[in-house]
């Protein structure tokens, strides 16, 4: 029995065996054969097909089972480019006349034609060189012997351990078969902890070392509440484990009665609550019925775990089902906000040094011009079904807001030459998610219609220390004064205008950080799913006039950690 402690980043227990996530990352060796070896290596070159294609088959299967049909599409595209006929012939002929190992035959027949892709104008061609190399990988992961990993299509339950895991993992998760997961780097604002915590999957993040010190197929039992792992439990741990499992969902399952409730404050103030979406799945809508609205919609899901970009015809059927989901109430549609952390498989980003820093998010879209037009026309056309807010990412400065204000115009105008309708009343907001942008809120406010807080970013910028390293945990303070005080002046500012502001980072679905921004003037707050039944008991316990007091001493108050356990104190018997 080991014990190792984490980041407890998405509240919960768990018990199960270990699955160790290693994407394997094939090195494909320079190498030749003898003449006379020719028809075995052909052979050898067939069994790798026949493996690879197995597995492609086994995983569409499990896909279309679990009927997740976009995902199995996927996998049937793999295995046409398998056996491409050009790049088959061509491979074939590299080990028949040029004499090479059938590894190195599909490493230089793939590179060839992902460099060939790479170049094309179009950006749907562009983008199968993922596939290409998702494939590539596979040929040569069978022809080492090494067996599969892959988190779309797990066999049984298990804990998912991994170094890191990319947005695109946990977005095409096999989220009934995840127990917990546990991953050596990230934050509690990664994408994979915010990913985590809407599927409700107990989560441990930076737990150094982790996936050396565990081995596939261990048992190990979970605490995301206190932020343990035991590796071999005895039977008396999984025993102790159990009950406060139990203990624990008996709690959120209490918690949950006020899931229904309205958002209402002990003085009567109503303060909307929206949620957070990836997506226009069922079960990420399911919370539709207790919640006011969409606050960020993160459109880049949409375009995360497919083979090619969405087509606008297929982006607009899904903003239409969240859209008419809603009806009346709002639906903020955040444009493409990729980079960071987020990459799509789907399309070849350059690796940068400072990717936080870097061409990410509305500086990315003003390089794709095509790509964030049929993004604009998609969610137009889908306005007419809804009342549809359109809401920039990672906006620096007033520059950006009037550039991506003449895209949207520019959408209108293609709109109105094809001759398709689109709302006239859609409201155009921005993200604060960059302090220079905070800075200037009252001559932003005048350009938009209104504002959303990405406490997420904002804090990671602001502070200077990135989102994604749990080793600087420490430094990451989500209670900071300056924080505080740099939303209260953004909110003064747009309600100078009359105009709403409200919060879509992590801080909007946090009870403590909550209560604060709704004394600092919040018109609504956004969150997570999992948070919308806490936010709401929060809510219930609180007048507006102890929120301002909250308010007006988290922006006093010298340090983070005494802002933290002032507003414990003061909240406890609302938590
Ligand atoms: C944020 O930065 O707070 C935010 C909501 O956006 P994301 O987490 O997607 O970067
Ligand atoms: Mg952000």
């Amino acid at each position: 029995m080991t014990e190792y402690k984490g980041n407890p980043v998405s509240e919960g227990i768990a018990v199960g065996k270990v699955y160790l996530y290693q994407p394997y990352v094939p090195e494909a060796v320079e190498g030749e054969i003898p003449e006379a070896e020719v028809p075995q290596v052909i052979a050898r070159y067939e069994a790798m097909l026949e493996g690879a294609k197995k597995e492609l088959e086994a995983i569409r299967r499990r896909l279309e089972e679990a009927g997740d049909g976009d995902k199995a599409k996927i996998f049937t595209a793999h295995q046409d480019i398998l056996f491409d006929v050009a790049m088959d012939e061509e491979i074939r002929d590299k080990i028949s006349y040029d004499l090479l190992t059938p590894e190195w035959a599909v490493h230089r027949v793939y590179e060839k034609f992902m460099k060939m892709l790479g170049k094309a104008k179009d950006p749907l061609i562009r983008e199968r060189v993922a596939d290409l190399r998702d494939v590539k990988n596979r040929l040569l992961r069978v022809a080492a012997g090494v067996p599969e990993k892959n988190l779309a299509a797990l066999a049984e339950p298990v804990v998912v351990v991994a170094h890191d895991l990319l947005p695109s993992d946990t977005a095409t998760l096999d989220r009934k078969n995840v127990l917990a997961i546990v991953t050596e780097v990230g934050g509690a604002t990664s994408h994979s902890a915010i990913i985590a915590r809407s599927y409700e999957i107990p989560a441990l993040l930076g737990v150094p070392g982790v996936t050396e010190k565990l081995s596939h197929g261990q048992e190990a039992a979970v605490d995301a509440l206190e932020g343990v792992l035991i590796a071999d439990p005895s039977p008396e741990q999984k025993a102790e484990f159990s009950a406060r499992r139990e203990a624990f969902l008996a709690r959120r399952a209490q918690e949950k009665k006020f899931l229904a409730v309205e958002p209402r404050m002990a003085d009567g103030t109503v303060v909307p609550v929206h949620l957070n979406v990836g997506s226009a799945s069922d079960q990420e809508l399911a919370a539709e019925k207790y919640t006011d609205g969409v606050g960020l919609f993160r459109t880049e899901f949409v375009y995360m775990g497919r083979e090619q970009l969405p087509t606008e015809e297929e982006q607009y059927e899904i903003y239409k089902k969240v859209l008419a989901a809603f009806g009346d109430r709002p639906v903020t549609l955040r444009t493409l906000d990729i980079g960071g952390d987020k990459k799509l498989p789907c399309m070849e980003l350059p690796v940068e040094e400072n990717p936080f820093l870097g061409n990410r998010a509305l500086r990315l879209c003003f390089s794709m011009p095509e790509v964030f037009l049929t993004q604009l026309r998609a969610a137009l056309r889908a306005s007419v079904h809804g009342n549809l807010w359109i809401m920039f990412p990672m906006v620096g400065s007033l520059d950006d807001i009037r550039r991506a204000k003449e895209y949207l115009e520019k959408a209108k105008a293609q709109l109105e030459e094809r001759g398709i309708p689109y709302s006239p009343d859609v409201k155009v907001g921005i993200m604060v998610e960059i302090p220079s942008i905070a800075l200037v809120a009252d001559l932003a406010a005048k350009e938009v219609d209104f504002a959303s807080i990405g406490t997420n970013d904002l804090t990671q910028y602001s502070i200077a220390v990135d989102r994604m390293n749990p080793a600087l945990g420490e430094y990451y303070q989500n209670y900071h004064p300056a924080l505080f005080r740099l939303i209260g002046y953004v909110v003064s500012s747009f309600a100078k205008e009359g105009k709403p502001v409200s919060v879509c980072g992590e801080m909007g679905g946090d009870p403590l950080a909550a209560a604060v921004l709704v004394g600092l003037g919040m018109s609504k707050l956004s969150m997570g799913a999992a948070s919308v039944a806490r936010i709401k008991k929060l809510l219930s316990g609180l007048t507006m006039e102890k929120a301002k007091e909250l308010a007006a001493r988290a922006c006093a108050l010298p340090t983070s950690s005494q802002v933290e356990e002032y507003l414990k104190t003061e909240l406890s018997p609302l938590l």
